[in-house]
Parts: structure tokens; C-alpha cells; sequence
């Protein structure tokens, strides 16, 4: 993915959602009662907000509706989260007047999403933000596996079994290039549309379908709310322990980097990037938990474009690609092996400053140092080694 697209996000919840209302005993639009004790509206919120690519999130809520939503945002501290806009008379309207609200922000793409789906995952948003790297429009679909059934006017009997090949459930995030879909807005405004893609069939643009997630169902009838409640549990997590090794040999020179640190040495490391040799295994390590190749594969050496890179680059992509999958950084720990520079005096600014580049509190990140007692290569001071070792949280795939 891209990483310096703007790519920015619609919500909306402008509805009445008087449908799942019946029935239930709260007087709340469905977007603002609670699943799992939080309101239907924040979950797609806090998941848009949490993915990496997202840069602004604007949501559109329905006139006299802004003490709701200030209740359902409480607490919610995101500088990407944008003033809420008013929606418009239709669905198609509020979308407008989101499009309109990000026009200031010069977006590259938009996400649009509806909040009756509060069970979107990281993987739905990040198959659709990828798609629109090669089409102008793509939206998150589930096959339809059930068998259809056509039936009379009075609803008792078959009239036909549908067939069910190349059918597709569309749910949301429906994923567009700003400009495109900004111009059909206005386009095709007359037309009663219900979904953001039909703007680009319409128009007989093509839109790619990307894998969507089952629980990410629209909630419509007050019997969703249970099903709803279900799906959310958290998800199981899953333990994952990425091991990584590093070495590289001192040359002429007055400066090592390790960790990011700058530390005055009389000699530097060789190598083709800065040479950290603490951030490549550590690097590892991470690629390791994710089962992802190596640093090797994801900046091959023989690529100019890395010659004398900070090595923080290749850390920031393999922290990016944990966030990615929807994991979390639970621990690293790493042992630089050495006789001189002294690490003890720099292990505090270290563990800090690894901890800034990961997006991590500094307790989740351990620098430790040893020496090999003045044997092997190290002890003869020819050179540094580090091993890292990374535990990582992933939710567990179905
Ligand atoms: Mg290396």
C-alpha cells in the first residue's frame, strides 16, 4: 500500500434506524445503542481510526443529533477524527455533504461506510484502500452461498430456485478515488441510488469486489442486535514469537548507530544501510512472528534506494505490517553482544526511542548488552552482533 495517499473516510449514520428500533426498548437510533456496552457507531469508528492508511475520518449524523454523537465519541482523543457533518434528506444526500466537508483535506481516496455495520475488520478496510491502487472504484462483498429461492405473491411457496452463480452480497466499506466519485455525487444527484458503487455502474466505470468480512453485516431488524452481540465477543487471540539475528563488522570510522542512537565510537559498522544492527534484528524478529520473510525481502540489498537508509525505515514497515494483520505489540527484547561501545549509559534513550518508532510504550521494549567475555569475533572487537526476539498478539483466523 501506498503509504502518502490521503485516503479518508465517510461514515454515516444520519438515519433514523427505526427499523431495529421496534421492539427494543430504548428510544435511540440504532447507530447509538449499545453493542457490548458501547454504541453501535463508535466500533466503526474506533476500527477506521486505528487502521494505518486512514488519515481523516468524518461522520455524518442526522440534524439535532450532535449530543448523541458527542456521547457515543466520548473519551475518543484521535486529531484524524474531524467535526461531524449534518447529513441530507436521502442517504445519497449525507454522503454529499461528507464529500463536501473533506474537500479542504485534498483527498486521494475515500471510504464510505455505513454505521449500521459496526463489525468491520482492519483486513476488510485494508482489501479495499489495496484494490484502489489499480481501480478507480472496489467494495467490500461476500459470495452468496445459500441457495435462492423466488417466490410467489404470498410469500408460502417456490416459484423458482434463482441461481446463485457470480452473486455477490455488497457491504461497505465501498472504497472510490475522491474526484471520481465526487463528480458522479453531482452527477447523477437525481438519481435514487442505494449503494456508492452504483454511481460508478452507472457511469460504466468498473468496480473491483474485494473480500469482505461475515460479521460485518448490516444491523437492519431489532433481532440483529443479538446476532450482533454474538459476533462481537474479542476475538481469540493468538501468541506469536519472532526470533532475529544480526551481525555487522566495524570499518574506519567515529560513529556507531544502534537502536537509532548515534553513539561516538573509534569505528563504525559496515553495511549498506546506517548499519543498525540492533533495528535489522529486531526487524526480523517482527517479520519473523508474522511468518514474513526477512528484512532481505522486503529491502533487497542490491536496491540502490536503500543505500544509507536510517534502518528505522525497515522497522517502521515491519511494525506497519503487524497493524496490518490487526496485531498488537506485545514485547521485544533484544541483547546487543559487544566489547566496546558501552551500551549501559545509552540503554534508557534506546529502549525509548525504539519505543517511538514502534507507537509502543517504552515498557513493552527491553535493551539489554552482554560481551562475550573477549571471545570470538566480537570479543575481538571486529565487529557487533544483536539478537532480538518480538511477541506479537494476531487475532486468530477462522
Ligand atoms: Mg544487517
Amino acid at each position: 500500500m501506498e503509504k502518502s495517499k490521503i485516503t479518508t473516510v465517510i461514515i454515516v449514520a444520519a438515519g433514523k434506524g427505526l427499523r431495529a428500533r421496534d421492539g427494543r426498548a430504548s428510544p435511540l437510533p440504532k447507530q447509538y445503542q449499545p453493542l457490548q456496552g458501547k454504541p453501535i457507531l463508535r466500533w466503526s469508528i474506533e476500527t477506521f481510526l486505528a487502521h494505518p492508511h486512514v488519515t481523516h475520518v468524518v461522520v455524518v449524523i442526522a440534524p439535532n443529533s450532535q449530543d448523541l454523537y458527542d456521547t457515543a465519541i466520548a473519551g475518543l482523543n484521535a486529531k484524524k477524527l474531524l467535526p461531524p457533518v449534518i447529513g441530507g434528506a436521502s442517504r445519497q444526500g449525507s454522503v454529499q455533504n461528507g464529500l463536501i466537508a473533506l474537500a479542504s483535506y485534498t483527498p486521494d481516496r475515500v471510504l464510505i461506510h455505513d454505521a449500521a455495520r459496526p463489525l468491520v475488520t482492519i483486513n476488510t478496510i485494508s482489501n479495499v484502500i489495496e484494490k484502489l491502487a489499480e481501480s478507480s472504484g472496489a467494495i467490500a462483498a461476500m459470495p452468496v452461498n445459500d441457495t435462492l429461492k423466488l417466490s410467489s405473491q404470498d410469500i408460502d411457496f417456490i416459484t423458482k430456485t434463482a441461481p446463485r452463480d457470480n452473486l455477490w452480497r455488497a457491504q461497505t466499506p465501498q472504497g472510490f478515488h475522491y474526484s471520481v466519485i465526487t463528480d458522479l455525487h453531482t452527477k447523477y444527484a437525481h438519481l435514487d441510488l442505494t449503494d456508492d458503487a452504483s454511481l460508478l455502474e452507472e457511469a460504466g466505470l468498473s468496480v473491483a469486489l474485494v473480500p469482505g468480512n461475515p460479521e460485518n453485516f448490516k444491523i437492519t431488524q431489532a433481532q440483529d442486535f443479538a446476532m450482533a452481540e454474538k459476533l462481537s465477543l474479542p476475538p481469540q487471540q493468538e501468541y506469536r514469537t519472532g526470533h532475529g539475528f544480526d551481525v555487522h563488522a566495524f570499518e574506519a570510522g567515529d560513529h556507531v548507530v544502534l537502536c537509532g542512537i548515534t553513539i561516538p565510537h573509534g569505528q563504525k559498522l559496515k553495511g549498506h544501510s546506517d548499519a543498525d544492527v540492533a533495528i535489522h534484528a529486531l526487524s526480523d524478529a517482527l517479520y519473523g512472528a508474522l511468518s514474513a520473510g526477512d528484512i532481505g525481502d522486503h529491502f533487497p540489498p542490491s536496491d540502490p534506494q536503500w543505500r544509507g537508509a536510517r534502518s528505522e525505515v525497515f522497522l517502521r514497515h515491519a511494525v506497519d505490517l503487524v497493524a496490518q494483520r490487526g496485531g498488537k505489540i506485545i514485547h521485544c527484547d533484544l541483547t546487543l553482544i559487544c566489547e566496546q561501545p558501552k551500551i549501559s549509559p545509552h540503554r534508557a534513550a534506546m529502549s525509548e526511542n525504539l519505543a517511538q518508532i514502534m507507537m509502543v510504550d517504552p515498557a513493552r521494549i527491553s535493551v539489554k548488552a552482554t560481551t562475550t567475555e573477549r571471545l570470538g569475533f566480537t570479543g575481538r572487537e571486529e565487529g557487533i552482533s544483536t539478537m532480538a526476539t518480538a511477541t506479537i498478539a494476531l487475532p486468530q483466523e477462522a
